[in-house]
C-alpha cells in the first residue's frame, strides 16, 4: 500500500495546494484556487498551479473527458441511491467500484497505468457521507445540480444537502471503538491539518530531541499492557517540550514518534504477550526478524528501535533482521552496528543491524541455513496481503513459522484486512492468541489516514493484529 504523507491527504482533498501543500487555514493564505478544468484540486496562487501543470495535465484532461463522456457519466451515477441512508458497508462497495471505474477509464483514455498519487486523486474524492455521491456525480445525475459542502468543523467529511448533513451527522460525530482513544470521525480528521502544521514547523534535529526523550532509558521492565501511546511516550514528550516553544504540538509530536516507532512498541508489546513469562526481557540476547511493508518504514526512524535496549534493559544485544515482501533484484543486502547513545555505549549494550534485501525471508530460511538462528520474534508489519489473490508466500511463511515455532505477530492496516488475513493463518495451522488478533494494537501508528473510497473509516500501518502464535 502506498501511504500518502498527511499533507498529501489535504492536496488531494482539496484543502491543501496541491503544489506548495500549503494549507488552506494557515493565516497567510486568504482561499485556495481550484483547478478550473477538473474541478478536483486546488492551488494557494497562479503560480503553483502554473509550476504543477506538466504533472497534472494529463489527469486533468482524463477526468473532464470522463465527465464529458455523457453515457460514461449517466451510468456511473445510476450506481448510486441517493436515499442510501448510513448504511456503512454498501456506501463503501458502491464508492469502491466508482472508483475502479473512474480508474479503468483514465487508464483507458491515457494508454497507461495511473500513478499511486493520480490513483489517489480518485480514491480520494470527496464524496457525501450519506450517499457516497461526488461534486462530478452529482454535477451529471440531476439538472438541479448541488455541491459537497464540508463539516464546519473539520473541513475533510463532506454532505451533498442539508438533508444528508443531518442523517450523517450524528455518526461522523459519534465516538468510534476502532480508533485510538475511541474519538469520532470528525475528531480524527481534526489531526490532520495539526500534524502538517507540526511536520511544517519542527526540524529533525528537534524532532530528534523529542524522540530521545520518548524512548529514554528506564530502569526496569515495565509491561505495556492496558497502556497507551499517551502514558507510555507522550508524557516524556509533553516534559521535554515545557516551557519551550513546542508545548503546543505535543499531541502531534506524540504523533509523529507514533509513526516511526510503532514497530519498535509492537515489537516489544507481542514479546511480552507471545511470552508466559518476563524471562525474555532478561535474556543477554534478543533475535528480531521484521518483514517491513518497505524500506521507507526503516529509513527515518531505525535508530529508535533502541527503545529494546531502554525498556529492557538487561537485554545487552539486539540482533534484528530487516526483510521486505519480495526481493529486490540487484540490491546488496547490508549489516552494520548501530551507533547507540552514550549510556548503552559504556554499559557495552549493543544493536546489530541486517538488512536482507536480496531474499524473501522464506528462501533466507533456506538457503541460509548455517546463517540462521530462530528468532525470539518474528513480525510481519501492515501484512495487509494475506488473504490477497497471489497470497502464496504468505502461507509459506506463515506455514514454516508455525512449523519452527517461532513466536510471530502480524499486524495489518485496518479491520476488515484484519479479519481476512486471520482466516488465512488459522489455514497455515497457526494458533491464534486470542489477545494478538483481531484486535486494534494500541501502539499502531497513530497517524491515520482516510480509508480511500470509503465514506467513513481509517487506516495506518500496524493498526490491527491479524494474529499472533508461538
Ligand atoms: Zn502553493
Ligand atoms: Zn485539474
Ligand atoms: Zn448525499
Ligand atoms: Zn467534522
Ligand atoms: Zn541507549
Amino acid at each position: 500500500m502506498h501511504l500518502p504523507k498527511s499533507a498529501e491527504i489535504l492536496a488531494v482533498l482539496g484543502l491543501a495546494c496541491s503544489h506548495c501543500h500549503k494549507v488552506k487555514s494557515s493565516n497567510d493564505i486568504p482561499g485556495l484556487l481550484r483547478c478550473g478544468g477538473c474541478r478536483r484540486i486546488a492551488y494557494c496562487k497562479a503560480e503553483c498551479q502554473k509550476a504543477d501543470w506538466r504533472n497534472h495535465k494529463a489527469m486533468c484532461q482524463a477526468i473532464q473527458s470522463v465527465e464529458r463522456d455523457a453515457e460514461a457519466a449517466r451510468k456511473m451515477a445510476a450506481a448510486y441511491d441517493p436515499s442510501t441512508h448510513n448504511d456503512i458497508e454498501t456506501l463503501g462497495r458502491i464508492s469502491s467500484a466508482h472508483v475502479d471505474q473512474m480508474v479503468a477509464l483514465c487508464e483507458k483514455l491515457l494508454k497507461r497505468p495511473l500513478s499511486n498519487c493520480e490513483t489517489n486523486l480518485l480514491s480520494y474524492e470527496p464524496k457525501c457521507l450519506t450517499c457516497a455521491r461526488t461534486d462530478m456525480i452529482l454535477r451529471t445525475a440531476s439538472s438541479a445540480g448541488g455541491i459537497l459542502t464540508p463539516c464546519e468543523r473539520c473541513n475533510m467529511s463532506f454532505g451533498c444537502c442539508d438533508e444528508h448533513w443531518g442523517v450523517a451527522r450524528a455518526l461522523h460525530q459519534a465516538p468510534n471503538d476502532d480508533l485510538p482513544g475511541k474519538v469520532s470521525q470528525c475528531d480524527m480528521n481534526l489531526q490532520k491539518p495539526a500534524d502538517v502544521a507540526y511536520d511544517t514547523v519542527l526540524t529533525k534535529e528537534q524532532e530528534k530531541f523529542f524522540m530521545w526523550h520518548a524512548i529514554k532509558a528506564q530502569a526496569v521492565w515495565t509491561p505495556l499492557a492496558d497502556r497507551t501511546w499517551e502514558d507510555v511516550i507522550g508524557i516524556d514528550v509533553a516534559s521535554g517540550a515545557t516551557g519551550t516553544a513546542f508545548e503546543r504540538y505535543v499531541p502531534a509530536c506524540t504523533r509523529r514518534i507514533s509513526s516511526l516507532a510503532s514497530t519498535v512498541f509492537t515489537v516489544l508489546y507481542a514479546l511480552e504477550h507471545l511470552n508466559p513469562t518476563t524471562a525474555w526481557t532478561e535474556k543477554s540476547q534478543l533475535t528480531i526478524n521484521i518483514l517491513i511493508g518497505s524500506a521507507l518504514d526503516f529509513f527515518e526512524g531505525g535508530f529508535l528501535y533502541e527503545a529494546i535496549l531502554h525498556r529492557a534493559p538487561k537485554v545487552k544485544k539486539v540482533i534484528l533482521y530487516f526483510f521486505l515482501p519480495t526481493a529486490v533484484p540487484g540490491s546488496v543486502s547490508q549489516a552494520w552496528k548501530v551507533d547507540v547513545c552514550g549510556d548503552c555505549g559504556p554499559k557495552g549494550r549493543s544493536i546489530f543491524s541486517h538488512f536482507i534485501m536480496t531474499k524473501t525471508f522464506e528462501s533466507f530460511v533456506h538457503n541460509e541455513a548455517e546463517l540462521f538462528v530462530d528468532p525470539d520474534l518474528f513480525i510481519a508489519t501492515s501484512s495487509s496481503v494475506i488473504a490477497a489473490h497471489d497470497s502464496a508466500l504468505w502461507r509459506r511463511t506463515i506455514t514454516l513459522l508455525v512449523a519452527r515455532r517461532i513466536p510471530s505477530v502480524f499486524t495489518t492496516f485496518t479491520k476488515n484486512t484484519a479479519e481476512s488475513g486471520q482466516a488465512v493463518m488459522r489455514e497455515c495451522g497457526a494458533n491464534l492468541m486470542p489477545s494478538l488478533t483481531g484486535v486494534r494494537n494500541p501502539f499502531g501508528d497513530m497517524r491515520m489516514n482516510p480509508n480511500p473510497d470509503k465514506v467513513y473509516g481509517f487506516h495506518s500501518p500496524n493498526a490491527w493484529f491479524v494474529g499472533g502464535f508461538r
